[in-house]
């Protein structure tokens, strides 16, 4: 590719990111260190280069093996909410991710949070994420090839648990694994009628606070080998 062509990307991809975070910001994203991020992560990074031309758009796009990206939007959604009370400069300890996929969730949340732990059922996903986010320099995360539906007991507890693959009920173990005051978000429910949910843990106590109709593939069972 000529440097010239080169340079006609990047100008489409400025302005189409200035786009994308118009939308988000009219769709009601209001935390602008999350409205930055999602500006700078380079979204057509983490799909095949014949969607390149599509990532800044705010819609999920598949990355193979019957998996996609999110969309845009959700990760904001949950990224905020994941941060929400945190004071502007400092970062949630430690979050464990459930379904790394290619990685783009985790890469929004990298510099909000001291470690990220994340796991991955499917074997090729796992690995491309990992030399992605490496390229990428994003050194703060720990990826693992495994069912995520039992969280990761030898970490735990989590300041926050992010899930990006749908359950029909909320894992009870997975709840077991937050920390007091920590929270978590999960798609729940069946295709067609899932809900997204942020669960705050007070001590015994798990508050439950629904955040609108979403759309992820299911969290599934098992590893793919
Ligand atoms: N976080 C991604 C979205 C990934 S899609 C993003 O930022 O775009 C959901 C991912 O969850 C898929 O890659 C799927 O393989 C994975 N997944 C589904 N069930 C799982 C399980 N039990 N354990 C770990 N990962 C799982």
């Amino acid at each position: 590719m000529s440097q010239r062509q080169h340079r006609g990307i990047g100008m489409t991809s400025a302005r189409t990111r200035d786009r994308l975070i118009e939308r988000l910001r009219t769709e009601g994203i209001i935390n602008q260190a999350v409205l930055e991020r999602i500006r700078t992560t380079p979204r057509h990074l983490f799909v095949d280069e014949a969607l390149a031309s599509r990532a800044y758009e705010d819609t999920a796009l598949p990355i193979g093996f019957g998996q996609t990206i999110s969309q845009p939007y959700i990760v904001a959604v949950m990224t905020e909410a994941l941060i929400r009370d945190l004071p502007p400069g400092e970062k949630l300890g430690k979050v464990l991710e459930i379904g790394t996929g290619c990685g783009y969730q985790t890469a929004v949340l990298a510099p909000f949070v001291e470690h990220i732990y994340s796991l991955e059922r499917i074997r090729p996903l796992f690995q491309r994420a990992k030399e992605r986010l490496r390229t990428l320099d994003i050194n703060n995360v720990t990826l693992r090839y495994a069912d995520g539906r039992h969280g990761w007991q030898s970490q735990a507890p989590f300041d926050g648990i992010v899930v990006t693959a749908a359950p029909h009920e909320i894992p009870q173990g997975l709840l077991s694994q937050l920390e007091d005051g920590g929270r978590l978000l999960i798609p729940v429910g069946h295709r067609g009628e899932q809900g997204l949910v942020c669960v705050t843990r007070d001590g015994d106590d798990f508050q439950r606070r629904a955040l609108g109709l979403v759309s992820f593939v299911p969290l599934v069972e098992g590893i793919e080998r």
